[in-house]
C-alpha cells in the first residue's frame, strides 16, 4: 500500500480540513468585526459565535437544514454558505452567554437590559394562581350556573 499522498503541503486530509475549517471561523469573525464579542468584548475564541442580528437561528437552521431539523446546519456550514454570499450584513460576533441571553431576554443581552429577577418572576406566577383559585372558588359556589374559562372579568359580568 502507498503511503497517503500529504494534501497541499499538509501530512493529512483531516488535517488539510482542520487548517481550511479554520480559516473559515476567521474570515468569518474578521467580517463580522472581529475575534471578539460585540457586548461584552469577550475574546476567547472558544466562547464566539456567530449571531444572528435579527433572525432567529433556530428558524434560519431549519429553512436551510435538509433534514428541516434546527440541529445538524449552522456553525461550519453557516460560515461556508456566508462566505459564498460575501459575508452580508446581519450577523455578529457573540460570546455564547450574550447569544444564549438574548435569546430568553426577547432579543436584548441582559448586559443591556437585565433580565427581570427570579423573586418577581415567582411572584408573578404565584399571582397568577391565587387569580385562578378564585376564580375556581366562584365557579364551585354558583353550582348550577357554572362559568366556562378564567380569570375575573368573565366571573365579574355573569
Ligand atoms: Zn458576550
Ligand atoms: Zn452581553
Amino acid at each position: 500500500m502507498r503511503p497517503k499522498k500529504p494534501k497541499r503541503g499538509f501530512p493529512d486530509h483531516k488535517t488539510l480540513l482542520k487548517f481550511q475549517k479554520l480559516q473559515l471561523k476567521i474570515q468569518a469573525f474578521n467580517a463580522y468585526g472581529g475575534c471578539k464579542c460585540a457586548c461584552c468584548k469577550e475574546t476567547d475564541p472558544e466562547f464566539l459565535t456567530l449571531d444572528h442580528i435579527n433572525l432567529d437561528g433556530g428558524a434560519q437552521r431549519r429553512k436551510e437544514s435538509s433534514t428541516g431539523r434546527n440541529w445538524g446546519w449552522g456553525g461550519f456550514h453557516l460560515y461556508r454558505k456566508l462566505r459564498k454570499e460575501g459575508f452580508p450584513p446581519g450577523f455578529q460576533v457573540l460570546c455564547l452567554n450574550c447569544n444564549f441571553g438574548k435569546t430568553r431576554n426577547n432579543g436584548i443581552c441582559p448586559h443591556k437590559s437585565p433580565s427581570r429577577p427570579l423573586a418577581e418572576r415567582l411572584a408573578e406566577l404565584e399571582a397568577l394562581r391565587a387569580q385562578a383559585r378564585l376564580v375556581i372558588c366562584f365557579q364551585t359556589t354558583n353550582r348550577g350556573h357554572v362559568l366556562k374559562g378564567h380569570g375575573f372579568s368573565r366571573a365579574n359580568t355573569a
